[in-house]
């Protein structure tokens, strides 16, 4: 038999981490943990350590990694501790890696998922906002370096296992006519709109179908998820906006769907649970155990539909915009919601501000080509500081 798959997961300590560690153990025979990585959860992270053994762990600081070593050697391990985003970038692309899972949250894990991609790397893509702050540049790496790149997203994982093989051909030419991004509408779907301005972090965070880190929790209930993976599905499957059609439907079931010119509709269903994608990806074009139960038809019993409510969900409509003026739109909508999310999550501001926030940061920001990485992160660093602006000017 070949030697195992080396795998390194970045995020280890979060949602997505956590389960693809949790795929990985029920197939050591084809995989092994090669590197994990935290940030601030250190004594998850030297948990782990300690059950997947890795040759590598990455830190936020040099504190922590004096600390983890300590815990490390005592516990006689070998793993060698790096720090920053150096260490992070250094791991996503060593020699002695097969398989990268880019799960850190938010524009952090732009740089890492870049040095898998560069690399060559199966990337197995959770950090949609990667995607969506560099779309052009990251998807010329993609193609230069021969990375193969495999959604995790479970709407994106869903379109790509309903598309053709050949879909890289062009849409027209595999006969898609639509791509249908289903959404479950989040916690807030049916709340009274009067109510919106006073929901909490903690209902906020309290997804109906769901378990996932509270920034995304936070964007399925702002919609703004929705609008970021509109942007990513255009990217990963070369598509204009106006493809996209987002569809709600609540019981999160089916988890997207591709709609072809001869009237077909083929769509991907499944208990939601993140280890089916992240089977599907590790495994892609074979198949294998992820621990999810099978799905139950008869307890399912029915799936509705409805379409968004954009005065609802003003975030999603601005994601739209943002895709439709390209350039650094995306990455400056990205920013100034990482800023907005994070100021809700702290009470600073109320959950409806955060689509205020957003609007006005895109105002001020015109959008500009972006031709290298550096206009992405100096468009980035723009957005946060007229959102971090705007929350100085509002403080409650
Ligand atoms: P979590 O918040 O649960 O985990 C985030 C991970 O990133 C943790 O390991 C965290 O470390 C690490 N991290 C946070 N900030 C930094 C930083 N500045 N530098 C380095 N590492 C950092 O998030 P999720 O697992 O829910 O989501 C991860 C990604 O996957 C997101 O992009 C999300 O949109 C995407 N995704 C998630 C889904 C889900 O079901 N959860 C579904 C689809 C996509 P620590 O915890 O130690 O601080
Ligand atoms: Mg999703």
């Amino acid at each position: 038999m070949s030697r195992p798959q080396q795998v390194c997961v970045l995020g280890a300590t979060g949602s997505i981490g956590l389960s693809t560690l949790d795929v990985l153990a029920r197939h050591p025979q084809r995989y092994q943990v090669f590197a994990i990585t935290g940030y601030s959860r250190l004594a998850e992270l030297e948990a782990l350590c300690l059950t997947h053994r890795p040759q590598f762990a990455v830190v936020a600081n040099d504190e922590q990694a004096r600390h983890l070593l300590g815990g490390l050697q005592a516990a006689g391990l070998k793993t060698r501790v790096l720090v920053g985003e150096q260490g992070l970038c250094e791991v996503a692309g060593h020699p002695d890696v097969d398989v990268v899972m880019a799960a850190i949250v938010g524009a952090a894990g732009l740089k890492p998922t870049l040095a898998a991609v560069q690399a060559g790397k199966r990337v197995l893509l959770a950090n949609k906002e990667a995607l969506v702050m560099s779309g052009a540049l990251f998807m010329h790496e993609v193609h230069a370096s021969g990375a193969v790149l495999l959604p995790i997203d479970s709407e994106h994982n869903a379109i790509f296992q309903c598309m053709p093989g050949d879909y890289a051909r062009g849409l027209d030419q595999v006969g898609v006519r639509r791509i249908l991004l289903t959404a479950s509408g989040g916690p807030f779907r049916e709340t009274p709109l009067e109510a919106l301005a006073n929901v909490t972090p903690e209902q906020a965070c309290a997804h109906p179908n769901w378990s996932m880190g509270r920034k995304i929790s936070v964007d399925s209930a702002s919609m703004m998820n929705k609008g970021l993976e509109l942007i990513e599905a255009c990217w990963l499957f070369d598509a204009a906006p106006s493809r996209v059609e987002v569809v709600i439907h609540p019981q999160s079931v089916i988890h997207s769907l591709v709609d072809y010119v001869d009237g077909s509709v083929l769509a991907q269903l499944g208990n939601p649970d993140m280890r089916t994608p992240i089977a599907h990806a590790l495994a892609w074009p074979e198949r294998i155990d992820s621990g999810v139960s099978p799905l139950d038809l008869f307890s399912v019993a029915r799936l509705d539909f409805q379409a968004p409510d954009e005065q609802r969900f003003p975030c999603l409509r601005l994601a739209r915009e943002a895709a439709e003026a390209g350039g650094s739109a995306p990455a400056v909508l990205n920013a100034a919601n990482e800023v907005a999310v994070a100021a809700f999550l702290e009470r600073r501001i109320r959950f409806t501000e955060i689509a205020v926030i957003i609007d006005e940061v895109l105002n001020r920001e015109a959008a500009a080509p972006v031709e290298c990485l550096d206009a992405v992160l100096a468009a980035d660093k723009r957005a946060r500081e007229a959102a971090q602006a705007w929350l100085r000017g509002h403080d409650r």
